[in-house]
């Protein structure tokens, strides 16, 4: 038989793509594997479809793509026993329709200074096993009975065809590396990127490293070909999320939940995302969303698909319409990618909420693990925020949780509207137990973040107002009937605080052991942490305290009640030792307070002697 044997060059226009496909995306070379074993399983797929409709009688042989390391021969080859090409078709797909896509994918972006912007780095095909090679070699048999062909392309673009014997249908790609790359030759490398790319895609993959040693058991395929997130949710067992989390994120950690989106239609994309437990506070929290392509693996992270305030979750999204050839900017304009981004964030708060409504125990439980995220996501996204408002628990101090409509329910008689919160339980635990001997339950903001999201829900909502518990309480905690004004305590106080003009309220409050409650408007106090926050270096102690001050006294306590009938000096010691305890139990002490405070003790524990 002859083997026809023809030479070719590729024409001269598209001869300079050769140069620059070698210095295409130097990080990402990686993806040569990824395009020439997903095109050996598309061989593989088309000649599946041929044999369902019934113009292919398959034999019993299985499917499989073989990627085989040959170090000493210096070649990587991806063979598969799929559809194959005559020598027409060879030249149809490889010399003109793969390099035309090569050269058009190019040109369109060897300028492109955003190269890393470009999703996946799909386009380049069959031609981006030049990055990594410097000659390829392609071995082809048509599933017709037309003869087998061997083309061999050079790096500087020519090539030759002939026929050859192969009597198996299929294709075999030998890549014969270079020296540049011969980082390709490390089997740990080979393995990495099959990792990578290809441990989902549809057909069977075995990797062998010739001249290893034969193994006793039957070698088993590196990828799973029919991985969960293809699965009806319905089939799928917690146990299989798990393990599914376990392998795929090496987290081994139980995840806290996760959300299995398997839709069709409208919007054809599959995916399964999980809610990772995070250990602390300050632990990077970031996450790992991978995106693929119908079972190939194409980037990590896109925050186009993906909204950024979502990107602590770990998962997969599988999206087949998603137009991979193109940059990010593409992308963002994409009302395919757009809808999917819209319908994830839509799952996430639908599982919030029915996880709060049908599941509260469980809820509650990773409430700790999972506020941080949902506050931050609620502060990023005013949609997410509606979506979920119902299903944001409010931690008490008690160490139980409310939502925020159940908290108002139970506050409708006593303090409409208001959520009373404490920062701060050691500090304010004096106010804490006269709210609760009140029956007034306390939310606990005690976070960084908190502040801020405090000032969102409020803005967000502004029939809702959230009020500290050492702010404007007196009226909450007074019982009935007024109490009586007196002129001269009001002097009295102003005098041994130094403060002309001290606001001094009188208030009979439910809780008669607490003499004096001094206070700083809600207002007055978050304007004073604002400039605090601000102030470089922080503001000097006994500096902090904003002069919007009001010193309540408990007209139901007897420390008071008997304060107007005692002799001038002794009257001026405990009054200006009570005002020191109603500063001490507001704010730190400045140290000119702290030793007048101190002498004040001492001088009044001689009394006692
Ligand atoms: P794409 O896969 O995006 O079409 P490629 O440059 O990777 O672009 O491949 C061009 C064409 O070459 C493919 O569409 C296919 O028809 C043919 N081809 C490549 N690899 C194989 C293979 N292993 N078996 C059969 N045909 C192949």
């Amino acid at each position: 038989m002859s083997t026809q044997f023809q030479q070719g060059e590729i024409s001269v226009q598209t001869q300079h793509i050769f140069p620059v496909i070698k210095k295409w995306l130097y990080s990402e070379k990686d993806i040569f594997l990824r395009e020439i074993v997903s095109n050996a399983s598309d061989a593989i797929t088309k000649l599946r479809r041929l044999a369902s409709l019934g113009q292919y009688e398959a034999d019993d042989t299985p499917y499989r793509i073989d990627v085989i390391l040959d170090k000493d021969a210096k070649t990587l080859t991806v063979s598969d026993n799929g559809i194959g090409m005559t020598r027409e078709e060879l030249d149809r797909y490889l010399c003109q329709i793969a390099l035309s896509g090569a050269l058009e994918f190019v040109e369109k972006y060897e300028n492109d200074n955003q190269k890393n912007g470009i999703i996946g780095h799909f386009g380049l095909g069959f031609y981006s096993s030049f990055m990594v090679s410097d000659r390829v070699e392609v071995i082809t048999k048509s599933y017709t009975d037309a003869d087998a062909v061997h083309w061999e392309c050079n790096a500087d673009g020519t090539y030759t065809t002939e026929l050859c014997d192969r009597s198996a249908r299929g294709t075999t790609v030998i890549m014969h590396i270079s020296d540049e790359e011969s980082a390709y030759l490390e089997k740990s490398k080979i393995e990495g990127i099959l990792e990578q790319y290809c441990a989902f895609m549809p057909v069977e993959i075995y990797f062998a490293c010739e001249g290893d040693a034969p193994t006793e058991e039957p070698p088993a395929p590196i990828n799973d070909t029919t991985p969960l997130w293809l699965k009806n949710p319905s089939d799928c067992t917690p146990e299989e999320y798990k393990e599914f989390y376990r392998k795929v994120f090496h987290d081994f950690r139980e995840p806290l939940f996760w959300i299995h989106v398997n839709a069709d239609y409208p919007l054809n994309f599959r995916g399964i995302l999980y809610f990772p437990k995070i250990g602390n506070e300050y632990e990077s929290i970031e996450g790992q969303v991978k995106l693929y392509y119908n079972q190939v693996f194409v980037a990590d992270n896109i925050k186009e698909v993906i909204p950024e305030y979502l990107l602590m979750l770990k998962g997969i999204l599988d999206c087949p319409e998603l137009p991979l050839n193109v940059s990010r900017s593409y992308l963002q304009n994409n009302t395919y990618v757009s809808k999917v981004s819209a319908h994830i964030v839509k799952k996430v708060a639908d599982k919030l909420t029915s996880l709060c409504n049908l599941a509260r125990e469980d809820y509650e439980k990773v409430w700790g693990d999972i506020r941080t995220f949902v506050e931050y996501a609620c502060m990023r996204d005013r949609k997410f925020y509606d979506r979920v408002r119902d299903a944001l628990l409010l931690p008490l101090t008690d160490g139980s949780f409310l939502t925020v409509p159940d908290y108002l329910e139970g506050a409708k008689d006593t303090h409409p509207g208001t959520v009373y919160y404490a920062s701060d339980k050691a500090a304010q635990s004096q106010y804490i137990s006269m709210f609760e001997a009140q029956g007034i339950r306390v939310a606990l903001f005690d976070r960084a973040l908190d502040v801020q999201f405090l000032s969102m829900l409020e803005s967000y909502d502004s029939t809702v107002k959230y009020i500290r518990i050492d702010a404007d309480v007196a009226d909450v905690l007074k019982q009935d009937g007024a109490a009586k004004e007196d002129e001269a305590l009001i002097s009295l106080f102003r005098a041994v605080s130094g403060k002309d003009d001290l606001k001094v309220a009188f208030s009979s409050l439910k809780d008669t052991s607490v003499p004096a409650l001094l206070t700083v408007s809600e207002d007055s106090r978050r304007l004073e942490e604002m400039m605090r926050l601000y102030a470089a270096g922080g503001m000097p102690v006994g500096m902090e305290m904003p002069e919007d001050l009001t010193l309540t006294l408990n007209t139901a306590s007897p420390l008071i009640s008997k304060l107007s009938s005692l002799e001038a000096d002794r009257q001026k010691t405990v009054a200006s030792y009570l005002y020191r305890l109603a500063l001490l139990s507001q704010r730190k002490l400045s140290a000119e307070e702290l030793s007048e405070f101190l002498g004040q003790g001492y001088a009044l524990l001689e009394l006692l002697v």
